[in-house]
């Protein structure tokens, strides 16, 4: 595996690649790797000829008062894991590299998918997400990119942003890795103490209970979302930033489950903001 902290570096290692006829999957991360950013690596193996990843914690995605600094980092170890699956390149840019001084030009989405939910509660955060993916599917030049469903609105975005500008990437969405009591995996799982990493599996149990709630019948939308936010009060003190049931592909609410919605999860445990959700699946 090559490992690459220069935009040229990179370049040259990926036109080399496709020079030779290999396509390219790309899977963009800000490190701390675990099963669920490994899975979206074996993925892009399997379906690619050379599988590049980034290493980046991109500070614009980052309000002035949420982690950036606290995040955690250790380049030594992803890029342990990432030769372990078989990555090729591992593109750890500076962030000087990424946003030279002087750099105006971001990207910037409007609808619902960007300004409702993360985008009500993280102001900037989609901005800085598109950004980042837009300047990295530009050095990289992948054929595939592979996004994780836990960040649902993400990918959306992302998605969105691929069509808008006519990108010649397919965009390739993957399911949510979870832990064996059903937390998602989530590079901030290792600030939880033990407490709040006991109290935050009530996520998944909500979404499971509203799940067999929906299998028992109950289509309400507001009923479905009661029934998460009531698992989660159960559990103990944890801030709710919103419990929604909406449309899978505007991210519009909706009033009844008659078809699949998905209901999406933000909350805070003992300081640490989790997301999480779930395509809850009429019978039949
Ligand atoms: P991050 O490093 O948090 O920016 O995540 C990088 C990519 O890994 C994103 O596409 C995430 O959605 C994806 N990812 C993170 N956690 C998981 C998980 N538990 N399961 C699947 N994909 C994930």
């Amino acid at each position: 595996m090559t490992t690459a902290h220069a935009i040229a570096d990179t370049r040259h290692f990926v036109r080399a690649a496709r020079q030779q006829g290999r396509r390219i999957g790309f899977v963009p991360t800000m490190g701390a790797l675990h099963q669920g950013h490994l899975s979206l690596m074996e993925r892009a193996r399997r379906e690619n000829d050379a599988v590049a990843i980034s290493v980046f914690v991109n500070p614009t995605q980052f309000g002035p008062a949420e982690d950036f600094d606290a995040y955690p980092r250790d380049l030594d170890r992803d890029a342990a894991l990432a030769e372990g699956v078989g990555v090729d390149l591992l593109f750890a840019p500076r962030a000087a590299a990424m946003y030279p001084d002087g750099a105006t030009t971001y990207v910037d989405q409007a609808g619902p998918i960007v300004e409702t939910l993360e985008g009500a509660h993280r102001p900037g955060h989609f901005r800085g997400v598109l950004t980042v993916c837009g300047k990295l599917f530009h050095i990289v030049e992948p054929d595939r990119a592979y996004f994780g469903q836990k960040d649902y609105q993400q990918v959306a975005a992302v998605a969105q942003m691929v069509r808008d500008l006519a990108l010649p990437i397919a965009i390739v969405p993957c399911p949510i890795v979870r832990e064996p009591d059903g937390l998602a995996m989530s590079s901030r799982n290792q600030h939880l103490d033990a407490d709040a990493r006991q109290q935050a599996t009530c996520i998944h149990r909500g979404l499971q209970a509203a799940q067999a709630c929906l299998d028992a019948g109950v289509s309400s939308a507001a009923a479905l979302a009661d029934v998460v936010r009531q698992t989660l009060l159960d559990a103990g003190h944890c801030t709710i930033d919103y419990v929604a049931i909406v449309h899978p592909q505007t991210l519009a609410p909706v009033d009844t489950v008659a078809e699949p919605a998905v209901a999406l999860v933000a909350a805070h445990f003992g300081g640490t903001r989790l997301i999480d959700n779930h395509l809850l699946t009429p019978k039949g």
